[in-house]
Formats: C-alpha cells, structure tokens, sequence
C-alpha cells in the first residue's frame, strides 16, 4: 500500500515537471513565432516603404533620356518658327493686314505630332518592358516580359499618340495666342522673336515634369502588363512615396486595393478626396498610377490564394 502511494507520488511529480516542460516549451515557441513575425512582418513593411524609391531609381536614366529628346525637339521646333518670321513678316508688312494668318509663322503641326508620336514610341517602349520584366522578377518567375503583347502594342502606340498630339498643340496654341498679341499690338521683329523664345524655354523647362510623368506611366503599365501576364496575381495595391514631396491625394490613395483587371477610376468618373479636391477622371481610367502630371506613385501585386 504505502510502495503503491510512493510510486503514485512519484509519477505525478514527473508528469508535474514533463507537463512544466512542455508549457515552457510552447510558450516559448508561441513567444519566439511572434517575435519572428512581427519581424517578417517589419521587414515586409520597409520593403514595401521602399518600393516607391526604388521605383523611381530605376527609372531616372529613362526620364533623363525622354528629356533630353523633348528638350531637343523644342529647341527645333523654335528654329523652325524663328526661320519664318522674319520672311513671313515682310510679306506681312506689304499685304493687307485684315486676312493675316498667323498659323503660317508657327511650325507645322501634322508634321510635329507624327515626330512627337515616333519619339514617344521608342521612349516610353523601354521603361514599359523594364517594368514588366521587374514585375515578373519581383514574382520570383522566371518568365521573359513578352513585348509582343497586344497590350503592349496597343498602349505604346495610343499613348504616344496622344502624348504628341497634346505636346504639339499646346505648343502650338502657346505661341498662335502670344504672336496675335504681338501682331495687334504692331510689335517689331525682335520683340515677336522674343516671345517666341520665351515660349520654347519656358516649354524646355517643362520637359522635365512630361518626361518623369510619361516614363514613369509606361513603367507602371508595363508593371501592370506583367502581372497580368503572370497568371499569379489577382489584385493590386497602391504605393505612394509617403515622403515630403508626395500630395495629400496620393498619400490617401496609399494602401488601395483592387481587383488586378479593375479601374482605381473609370473613365468619366469624378473623385472627390478628403481634401477637398475633386480630379475628373476625363483623358483615361486609372488601372494604375500615375494620378496625376508628376505623380512618383507604383504598384504592388496581390497574389492569388493558393
Ligand atoms: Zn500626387
Ligand atoms: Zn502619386
């Protein structure tokens, strides 16, 4: 009886102490998974934080190239109206001023929107198939960017269209509205050449914000192309730089999710954010950054569940 108690004693008191271990254990385990986590979690955190940055980074030698280009087209383009005027002025000065057209003094219009789309064309194609290729790496895929895409295709040639058309005609309204100015006010020929030069710098100075904006948009479509040819991404998040130079709507669009294929914003629809400020959504949706002319804002892929 008492042998009987003893031995009772005793294995309680070893499944006391196995039972003390096995606590200990997990909590230890439970302890250590969720400082692991957490620091999985930081480390998702910075990379994310950093993806807008890097972004950018790899993305600067392609806006310096687009500038440059644009800059030099300007500067052509001011040769070419800077070489009229002066003719054209004689001939101005001996007719009857009544049916004067200042569209003769400007550069030629068709020919500049099909050089401006050719440029584009070129420029933004390697920042596009940069972004997509990264898309694809980021994934861990080793699948080559296809560029044959129709997608691809499809956007460069629209986009660029439309970037020319747009560079070209407010060129060109610029100056149409500035020389009648001059005309009715009987300015001579040096002060009309002034305001054409005074145009064309000012225009070469906002080459910088169309190049960063053009590139940078081509990125993020060729990073949107490249999602979706992956086949493992469903969803899209949005990442601004968060940074002193980011504005008050990208950073309230910091974090948006949505389905890989759907708009942040149709075509047509107008957002008022909680600023205040209300942006028409009217020259395309919004399948991806940028939000705005000099937006820094990229995507991140959301993967499918498995
Ligand atoms: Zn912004
Ligand atoms: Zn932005």
């Amino acid at each position: 009886m008492r042998d009987v108690n003893l031995k009772e004693k005793f294995c309680n008191c070893v499944a006391d102490k196995l039972l003390e271990y096995i606590v200990k254990e997990k909590i230890i385990a439970m302890i250590a998974k969720a400082i692991y986590g957490k620091a999985i979690e930081k480390s998702k955190e910075i990379l994310k934080r950093n993806r807008p940055q890097e972004f950018l980074r790899r993305n600067e030698k392609f806006i310096v190239k687009y500038e440059r280009k644009l800059r030099k087209r300007y500067s052509e383009m001011e040769k070419e109206v800077l070489g009229k005027i002066k003719y054209l002025y004689e001939i101005y000065n001996k007719s009857s001023k009544d049916g004067f057209d200042v569209n003769q003094w400007l550069f030629n219009r068709q020919k500049w929107r099909g050089t401006l789309t050719a440029d584009g064309k070129l420029l933004t194609a390697t920042p596009l198939e940069s972004g997509g290729q990264y898309a694809l790496d980021d994934l861990g895929l080793e699948i080559a960017f296809d560029k044959m895409d129709p997608r691809v295709i499809e956007w460069i040639a629209t986009n660029s269209k439309n970037a020319a058309w747009s560079i070209t005609d407010t060129q060109h309204e610029k100056l149409r509205t500035s020389l009648m100015e001059g005309i009715a006010d009987g300015e001579s020929i040096p002060k009309i050449r002034a305001r054409v030069a005074e145009i064309f710098a000012a225009s070469r100075a906002r080459a910088t914000l169309i190049a960063r904006t053009e590139t940078l948009k081509a990125s993020n479509r060729g990073g949107w192309i490249g999602m979706m040819q992956s086949g493992v991404v469903e969803g899209k998040q949005w990442l601004s730089t968060m940074d002193a130079r980011c504005c008050p709507e990208c950073a309230e669009m910091d974090g948006a999710t949505m389905p890989l294929e759907e708009p942040f914003f149709k075509l047509g629809e107008e957002h008022t954010f909680e600023t205040g400020k209300t942006m028409p959504f009217d020259y395309e949706e919004i399948q991806h950054c940028p939000l705005h002319p000099d937006c820094r804002c990229t995507l991140l892929a959301i993967l499918k569940e498995v």
